[in-house]
């Protein structure tokens, strides 16, 4: 038998573990406490030598346990942690992984929360230096000898931005830099960023791995390729057994333990089972969304369309190359920027709301919502246009969704 597809796989994942009473799903435990007959086994699991146990949730349960091993699956990697949010992922790994004094080199085109918690590392004493990683020299440029980690995301929210993924791989190899790639917009349904020499992967499981819109959560992917045994941060209670596991268990003490963002059971159940379709959904929404890309980009009205599987989309060569559909996000302009609120006023389907990754399509104008806190600088700097919308394509008929916006471009 041939090692199983993508679906199959996460399908059946569940089934691992040996599920009570012959449940399909695991089970959502709901206990903090986890008790043991012997009390040598309670020393053994502070110490680590009783493997495959559990301690208090806020470490983890045999649910988010479950829902870590499909991630691990869905990426190809060797382990992953789950968090509460895709934003206590990204913190978690930023601030167990680097020091005062360290250096981190950002795309400037990421998610919002994100860039804000770039000024929170500065602070703390982590100089970062946000870089047009659509180019990998101004990557190559940015390095300094205390620079310890390079971070991009696959398809920047909201302007689509692509990094050049590959080259930015191979500079790290090179230089010995852990690169971490957020993947949550294309997710493992579309790319995975093992190929191009990440070492770590991060991925909100609010958006396309759940799916829903029902539950919240992120998690980070250990790939397997970043050598630990020459990383400088890693304490000595975490320099322990086989070298490829010492970043993972860095982050989960002290980014799951100690910091305490912890993924809930019912969570976890909840984004396990929206994952089940995982590539399903983005196959439907990445054809649904290049056909209203299309759609935009003829219509007199509309000024620049921002998609990945657009030709026009400045790293479409990228893009065709590397990812297996465009996914769901886009962003546009219109000629007349004073439109822009009456046009989506008149849209009935798409729901005027922030998020990302649901079923249902989502419409935003960004200047005045999800980049207002930014100000009008830092939009300029991230290629943000003041009537720039942005549309979360979801599940519904692509020819209803098309109609509806033919519509609200006619006007009243
Ligand atoms: C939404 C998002 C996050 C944060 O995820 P939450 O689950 O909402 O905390 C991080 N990175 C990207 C690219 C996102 O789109």
């Amino acid at each position: 038998m041939p090692e199983p597809g993508f679906t199959t796989s996460s399908l059946h994942s569940d089934r691992q573990f040996g599920v009570e009473h012959g449940g399909l799903h695991k089970p959502i435990h709901t206990s903090v406490q986890y008790g043991f007959e012997k009390v040598e086994d309670l020393i053994g699991v502070f110490q680590g030598t009783l493997k495959g146990s559990f301690n208090y949730a806020r470490q983890g349960t045999p649910t988010t346990a479950a829902l870590e091993s499909k991630i691990t699956r869905m990426e190809g990697g060797t382990g992953t942690i789950c968090f509460a949010s895709g934003m206590a992922a990204v913190t978690a790994t930023f601030l167990t992984l680097l020091k005062a004094g360290d250096h981190l080199v950002c795309s400037q085109y990421v998610f919002g929360n994100t860039n804000s918690l770039l000024g929170t590392m500065g602070d703390l004493g982590i100089a970062v230096s946000k870089v047009d990683a659509t180019s990998v020299e101004a990557v190559r440029a940015a390095i300094r000898p205390e620079t310890r980690m390079v971070f991009v995301e696959t398809i920047a929210n909201p302007r689509t931005q692509v990094p050049d993924l590959e080259a930015i791989g191979q500079l790290c190899r090179e230089r010995g830099l852990l690169y971490v790639v957020d993947n949550t917009v294309t997710s493992p349904g579309l790319f995975l960023p093992k190929g191009v020499g990440a070492g770590l992967v991060i991925n909100s499981l609010s958006k396309s791995i759940a799916g829903h819109g029902a539950a919240l959560g992120g998690a980070v992917t250990d790939t397997g390729l970043f050598d630990w045994s020459g990383y400088p941060n890693i304490a000595a209670a975490y320099r322990k057994g086989d070298a490829k596991g010492w970043g993972l268990q860095q982050i989960r003490k002290k980014g799951l333990r100690d910091m305490g963002g912890s993924l809930s059971s019912e969570q976890a159940h909840s984004i396990s089972v929206g994952s089940e379709t995982l590539s399903l959904r983005l196959n439907q929404c990445s054809e649904t969304a290049l056909a209203l890309a299309h759609f935009l980009e003829a219509h007199p009205a509309v000024g620049k369309v921002h998609y990945p599987a657009l030709e026009s989309h400045p790293q479409y060569p990228i893009v065709k190359k590397l990812f297996r559909g465009g996914s769901w996000l886009m962003a546009f302009e219109l000629r007349d920027e004073a439109q822009v609120l009456p046009v989506l006023n008149r849209l009935r389907i798409p729901i005027k709301a922030t998020g990302l990754g649901d079923t249902r399509t989502l419409v935003i104008p960004v200047a005045p919502t999800i980049f207002w806190e930014a100000g009008r600088e830092v939009r300029a700097q991230m290629g943000i246009a003041e009537g720039l919308v942005r549309v979360s394509v979801g599940l519904e008929d692509p020819e209803d969704l098309i109609a509806d916006f033919d519509q609200a471009l006619a006007g009243g």
